[in-house]
């Protein structure tokens, strides 16, 4: 019993971020978040794992925690659209973004060394074949 309010991580969450109070509707690499901030915690990190539109960057690639990040952004996503009662249109709206963004970068990342250009010019050279065979 020493610190007080540490039971409450787990039934009583409020947002982590800033003086934000909201409460938590979801947890994002460990930190609990309300919905805004949630949304633009994942525009953020999405934005940096976006492929097509990164500049050179330092910052080592790891593909690894890149897909886990994917993963459990859309998971959550889907997951607060399925529950929450008070949504907004524009709230429905970019978990939906959200989700559709983090599916496409899934796919992006599968195959780093292809632009998507060049996925697509691959797949249009090889769409008798690919018709026939069960690429997805
Ligand atoms: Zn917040």
């Amino acid at each position: 019993m020493g610190l007080g309010g540490m039971d409450t991580m787990l039934a009583n969450r409020n947002c982590r971020m800033g003086f934000c109070n909201g409460a938590a509707v979801a947890t994002l690499d460990n930190q609990a978040l309300c919905l805004n901030h949630f949304l633009s915690r994942c525009y953020e990190k999405l934005e940096k794992l976006e492929p097509r539109g990164r500049k050179f960057s330092s910052e080592p690639v790891d593909l690894t925690s890149m897909r886990a990040f994917i993963e459990e952004c859309s998971r959550k996503a889907l997951d607060i659209s399925l529950h929450s009662q008070s949504l907004t249109n524009l709230q429905r709206g970019r978990l939906l973004d959200i989700l559709l963004w983090a599916g496409e970068l899934f796919l992006l990342l599968r195959a780093p060394r292809l632009t998507l250009a060049q996925s697509i010019a691959s797949s249009d050279e090889h769409f008798a074949a690919s018709a026939a065979s069960p690429n997805f």
